[in-house]
């Protein structure tokens, strides 16, 4: 593998997926954006006009370079050369909004790292493998609905945006993207008593989806027994598959096996 495919480098060169993406971040001149893997900065150039502040975030220290010299005549971009895994996003003093073509490689754990720091994040428009975006947005009783969607779901509103084909990138990748709008919840989607526990029981519930409901709880150690009551307390059939449970069925699993 070479040097730079590691990072995931598909460069966007099509201008009018840049002037969408930048459309639908409707960035005001008081927003600060961070912007996760610049690139070569053809997204951040753009987000310098429109905003308050840029802060690009780039891991590989040679594009770090290339762009501060490519953009040193902007003054409101600030490039970190830095992993956005463990970027210490606190060290920025106001609330943001992201905007980013994700490294692929990357998506999910960034994805989870971003819903961690929600109480700071305006909103989002990312750009994932297509595959990816359609598992986040999915809705119950989908193919591609199951952990990610529930949990990225429980903590944030997400919006398709649009469709991009292989062909705006350079290289050429292997799949299809999509551009999702990611917007954390003031609140949470559903009341859960113990987040911990609701998650542990949604990751089980997804674990082998051929199983059922049952078969898959029973892998956290709780007996015949108390599943039993478990799905007669929550109205749930223990012969579903994870895949048709809303979050608030999951939330009243949860709940239910909490307050035991
Ligand atoms: N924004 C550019 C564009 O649209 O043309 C580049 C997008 S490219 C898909 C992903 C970018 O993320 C690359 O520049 C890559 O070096 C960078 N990257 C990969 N892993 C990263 C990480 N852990 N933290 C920050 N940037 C990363």
């Amino acid at each position: 593998m070479g040097g730079k495919r590691k990072f995931g480098q598909h460069f966007l060169i099509d201008e009018s997926v840049v002037r969408k993406i930048i459309d639908f971040a409707s960035i005001s001149p008081d927003d600060t954006v961070v912007e996760i893997g610049p690139g070569r900065g053809i997204l951040t150039s753009k987000l310098s006009g429109v905003s308050k502040r840029v802060i690009a975030i780039e891991i590989d220290r040679r594009l770090c370079s290339l762009l501060q010299d490519r953009l040193s005549t902007y003054k409101n971009i600030s490039i970190i050369n830095a992993d956005a895994l463990s970027y210490n996003y606190d060290e920025i003093p106001e609330r943001f909004k992201v905007v980013s073509n994700l490294p692929y490689y990357l998506s999910t754990p960034i994805t989870f790292k971003l819903i961690e720091n929600r109480e700071r994040i305006i909103d989002m428009i990312l750009m994932f493998q297509r595959e990816v975006a359609d598992r986040i947005i999915a809705n119950p009783g989908t193919k591609d609905y199951g952990n990610l969607s529930v949990v990225v779901q429980y903590r944030a509103e997400v919006h398709k945006l649009m469709d991009v084909g292989k062909g705006a990138f350079k290289p050429i990748p292997k799949v299809n993207s999509s551009v999702i709008r990611i917007t954390p919840r003031k609140e949470p989607l559903v009341k859960v008593a113990d987040e911990d526990l609701f998650f542990k029981i949604v990751k089980a519930s997804f674990a082998y989806r051929r199983k059922t409901l049952k078969n898959n709880l029973k892998n956290l150690n709780f007996s015949d027994e108390f599943l039993g009551e478990v799905f007669k307390e929550t109205d749930i059939k223990p012969s579903q598959r994870g895949e048709t449970l809303s979050i608030s069925d999951f939330a009243r699993i949860a709940n239910f096996i909490y307050s035991k």
